[in-house]
């Protein structure tokens, strides 16, 4: 069964893009050609671990872990600057929780997090998030993206 990538931004991927053969090394390095990024060793590497699993939510230092459990050669600060060169072409989506945890994404589209303390989990909310009144933005400003975090504790 092919691996489905959301990196590969299906709404412009067609079934017979004839760079996409379902094998998912060839995937991701149809991925990179796409957005200009020469495919090496390491960005091979990191794209593959991070897509493998359908949407995900990954640091640098679970997709480091899982690369030496997988035996792909990469150092974390390799992993670190893979995944925000993969973030600036629109690869990722990068969030922070706690305000030192940086989390990359690889659904990209616009969606909102449920984050489970404790576990250090985080989930998608499903739908939208009714914000019911935005604030006045600066004179001069836009708003560029809001990212909402629902702060779960499992109850007692
Ligand atoms: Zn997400």
């Amino acid at each position: 069964m092919p691996t489905t990538l959301r990196f590969d931004r299906s709404s412009e991927a067609t079934p017979r893009d004839p760079h996409r053969t379902g094998c998912p090394f060839h995937d991701v390095r149809a991925m990179l050609r796409d957005v200009g990024l020469r495919p090496t060793r390491q960005r091979l590497g990191v794209g593959w671990l991070s897509s493998r699993k359908g949407d995900r939510h990954i640091t640098a230092e679970i997709l480091h872990d899982e690369a030496s459990r997988a035996r792909v050669p990469v150092s974390l600060a390799t992993v670190y600057n893979t995944l925000h060169q993969f973030t600036e072409v629109g690869l990722l989506r990068e969030f922070a929780v706690d305000g030192s945890k940086t989390y990359f994404d690889t659904n990209v589209h616009e969606h909102h997090h449920y984050f489970v303390e404790g576990d250090n989990e985080v989930l998608d909310i499903p739908g939208e998030v009714n914000m019911a009144e935005m604030p006045q933005v600066p004179a001069g400003y836009e708003v560029a993206r809001v990212d909402v975090i629902v702060r779960l504790r499992r109850k007692d």
